[in-house]
């Protein structure tokens, strides 16, 4: 089980607030997206989630537990960042094991996820390759697979597909829905751009100004906006 429940979640910089108290209830098995424009709070609330922020009010669940103080690495989840984040100096191979080996994996385990994850990436013939020597597209693939291989239970996808031109878009949009069929996992997904929210999510949550608009599935916000910035942002021509 690894339902993500916020409570009242807030965050400060310094004086700055920038999450103003969010209340959400992510199911198990859930694909939630968040959208809103730049600046509203979308990879913070991202970040709060997997633990690269302290939280600075309210509360935070993943799969039951109480996660507040919980290191990155014990909460189960696994985020693929807009910039691939990859080791420079690391290949292909090294980049997916990496996390594996900290969680001192055996060899043999650590090798058979790697290639089932470059299997399913269709990265397979670039393992010995390093960052540098690949396209946008396959770098994010490679981040992809970091992730992958951790088998976690709540993927964070912060802006994947933003670095990649039109046709990898789609492309890659397709296989992270496909991952999301085999898995199961939860998915929590941050864009700015209403078609990959549209098509990938189960729910969509509208943020603005660190405070959750409306949040629904596709069909209720395109139809139903609650007020016109819903509707500016998703919803249909009023
Ligand atoms: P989005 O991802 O929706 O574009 P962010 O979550 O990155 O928005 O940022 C939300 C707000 O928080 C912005 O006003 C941004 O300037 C501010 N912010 C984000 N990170 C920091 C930080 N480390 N220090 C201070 N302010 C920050
Ligand atoms: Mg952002």
């Amino acid at each position: 089980m690894a339902d993500v429940i916020l409570k009242n979640v807030q965050k400060s910089f310094g004086r700055a607030k920038v999450i103003h108290g969010v209340d959400l209830d992510i199911r198990d098995g859930e694909f939630v997206v968040f959208v809103g424009p730049s600046g509203c709070g979308k990879s913070t609330l991202l970040r709060l989630i997997a633990g690269l922020e302290d939280i600075t009010g309210g509360d935070l669940f993943i799969g039951g537990e109480r996660v507040n103080d919980l290191a990155p690495a014990k909460r189960g989840i696994a985020m693929v960042f807009q910039s691939y984040a990859l080791y420079p100096h690391m290949n292909v191979y090294d980049n997916m094991a990496f996390g594996l080996e900290l969680a001192k994996s055996s060899k043999a385990d650590i090798d058979a996820k790697v290639r089932e994850a470059a299997r399913l990436l269709q990265i397979e013939p670039l393992l010995e390759r390093k960052p540098r020597q690949l396209s946008g597209g396959q770098r994010q693939r490679v981040a992809i697979g970091r992730a992958i291989v951790r088998d976690p239970k709540v993927f964070l996808f912060d802006e994947p597909l933003s670095n990649l031109d039109a046709a990898l878009r789609v492309q890659t949009r397709i296989e992270i829905a496909k991952l999301h069929t085999d898995t199961r996992a939860t998915m929590i997904y941050v864009t700015h751009d209403q078609v990959e929210a549209m098509t990938l999510a189960d729910r969509i949550v509208v943020l603005h100004a660190g405070r959750i608009e409306q949040v629904g599935t596709p069909l209720e916000l395109y139809h139903r906006p609650a007020n016109l910035f819903v509707a500016g942002f998703i919803g249909s021509p009023q």
